[in-house]
């Protein structure tokens, strides 16, 4: 078989690619070791992911991709495969040995809307599902696909890459004048090209154990959460449809509820929580971590996990080198940090993005320093997240801290959204605006992984750093840690854009809000 682009790896990072580079006319093959439908995890999208999949649907002609950007599309295009409403992010804050009841002054959790109504909301992917629809969308626009294959070398040839390895038992080989590595961190370009791994500066070494469940009771429904406000308040979007967040020392524990019944949790804590917890022992482990936190085993005392637990030993993963002449890394397979606040799917989707764009231009055959650019762009993003996430570790034993932090994220990606939308200039500062120097600095000194802070400055240095694109009415005490998602926050943010305030109404009218 002989293409121009060999992408190893059909998640749905190399579908997606498959797909838009079937659009740009070439002959592509998708090669996957093992068979879908098959388990992933990774599985909460953000309102960057959206507009990102909405703008790739929109500009390589793939319509059949953009029902994935919205919950209401999604129901309506394709009810079969499998998702859950994420209208937002929900943080709970919990002490070892205590339950947890919502504080009055909500000082011990944050909620932060993504979206306003149920129509337009975030997601979380089953990506049983949603896998094997993308992979079959790449077949059905003309994308060669062959899985149970185990490929073991490279060689390049002057007629391009020879991939060679395995089928069912068969020798089988292929030769590409391209190929993209889709396989995830320490993936096949990773071992293939013996690329070194080099680990995030300062940055704590962490773990993860998680499985599928039935029977995980909604917060709202539980007494001691936040299902009303201290003043009878109604909060900003139902918890629980969202990705709720359980926060303690040394970790966090996911939540993320599909529409089938089945919940995703799962948790990343510092290496020496594991040790404690003995992350290695699976679901015995999981046992322990409830013990801790008697809220949370509430939560799960009638959960029954529907599949093994996985362990991971070591979470974070960065690459030396994310792309060289005629092959790249998608960022998921060059670099890993953390699934806190979703950031593998927009980084995923802004490098296909990026990369679609090198095929459209023909740099990816033909222009080894726009590879090196590209190479540079992913680590640093990459960089950039784990320096994010490493302050957000260090805030959770004192969660105001990490709540101002967090504003970090909010600002950048709520502006991020919006500017794609109305003026695309502005959104050109990458994930969590890594290019934008102010900003990275600022998030660099604010971090609470940096001890020297006065107490009581962060809230203030983070609110000043941000003000230049918070668009989305954060880091208001008065609000006192529930964020709603108001489009007057954003028309009244347009100049911000450098547009009008009718730009952004326009925009947001659009989408089915007026202001
Ligand atoms: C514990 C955890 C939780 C996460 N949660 C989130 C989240 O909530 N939100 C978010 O945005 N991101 C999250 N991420 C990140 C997210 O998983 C990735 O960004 C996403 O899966 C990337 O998709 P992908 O298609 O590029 O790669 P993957 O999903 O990793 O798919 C890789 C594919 O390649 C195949 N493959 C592997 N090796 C080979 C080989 N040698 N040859 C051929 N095929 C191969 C695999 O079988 C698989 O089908 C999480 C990651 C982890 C580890």
């Amino acid at each position: 078989m002989d293409v121009d682009l060999a992408i190893v790896g059909s998640g749905f990072g190399g579908s997606i690619l498959a797909m838009v580079a079937r659009r740009l006319g070439l002959r592509v093959a998708l090669l996957e070791r093992g068979r879908h439908p098959r388990f992933a995890i990774g599985e909460s999208s953000s309102p960057l992911a959206g507009i990102l999949l909405e703008q790739l649907g929109d500009r390589y002609d793939l319509p059949r991709l953009k029902p994935l950007a919205a919950f209401g599309a999604w129901q309506r295009a394709y009810p079969d495969v499998g998702c859950g409403l994420k209208r937002g992010f929900t943080y709970f804050k919990h002490d070892a040995g205590r339950p947890f009841t919502a504080a009055p002054d909500r000082s011990n959790h944050l909620l932060v809307a993504a979206s306003p109504n149920d129509e337009i909301s975030d997601t979380h992917w089953l990506r049983a599902d949603v896998d094997a629809f993308l992979m079959r969308e790449a077949v059905a626009l003309g994308a060669e696909y062959a899985d149970e294959v185990e490929l073991d070398a490279v060689e390049w040839t002057a007629a391009g890459a020879v991939l060679s390895g395995r089928r069912r038992g068969a020798p089988f080989r292929i030769v590409s004048r391209g190929i993209v590595d889709a396989t995830g961190p320490r993936g096949f370009l990773s071992r293939a090209l013996s690329v070194e791994t080099r680990s995030f500066d300062g940055y704590p070494g962490t773990q993860a154990l998680f499985s599928h469940f039935t029977g995980v009771a909604r917060c709202d429904e539980m007494p001691d959460y936040a299902g009303a406000g201290a003043r009878g308040e109604r909060p900003p979007y139902p918890v629980d449809d969202a990705a709720l967040h359980h926060v303690f020392d040394g970790g966090w524990m996911w939540v993320l509820r599909f529409g089938n019944g089945v919940t995703s949790a799962g948790v990343a804590v510092v290496d020496a929580l594991a040790g404690d917890l003995k992350l290695a022992e699976g679901e015995r482990a999981w046992h322990r971590l409830l013990e801790r936190f008697p809220t949370v085993r509430a939560q799960f005392a009638d959960a029954r996990p529907t599949r093994r637990f996985d362990w991971m030993p070591q979470l974070s993963y960065r690459a030396a080198v994310a792309a060289g002449p005629r092959w790249a890394m998608l960022p998921s397979a060059a670099a890993f940090v953390d699934p806190l606040f979703s950031t593998g799917f927009p980084l995923t989707l802004l490098g296909i993005e990026r990369l679609a764009s090198l095929l459209e231009s023909g740099g990816f055959f033909d222009d080894p320093a726009s590879l090196e650019t590209y190479s540079a762009t992913t680590l640093a993003e990459a960089d950039h997240t784990a320096r994010f996430v490493a302050g957000c570790y260090a805030g959770f034993p004192r969660f105001d801290d990490f709540v101002q932090y967090s504003m970090f994220y909010f600002a950048a990606a709520s502006f991020a959204e919006m500017a794609r939308r109305v003026a695309p200039e502005r959104a050109a500062a990458g994930f969590l605006r890594a290019g934008d120097a102010e900003f990275a600095s600022a998030l660099r000194s604010w971090s609470p992984a940096v001890s020297g802070h006065e107490p009581g400055m962060l809230a203030d240095g983070v609110r000043r750093a941000v003000e230049a694109v918070n668009i989305a009415g954060l880091c208001e005490a008065k609000k006192q840690n529930w964020y709603a998602a108001d489009a007057a926050d954003a028309v009244a943010g347009s100049a911000k854009l450098g547009v009008s305030p009718q730009t952004v109404a326009a925009a947001l009218t659009a989408l089915g809000l007026g202001p």
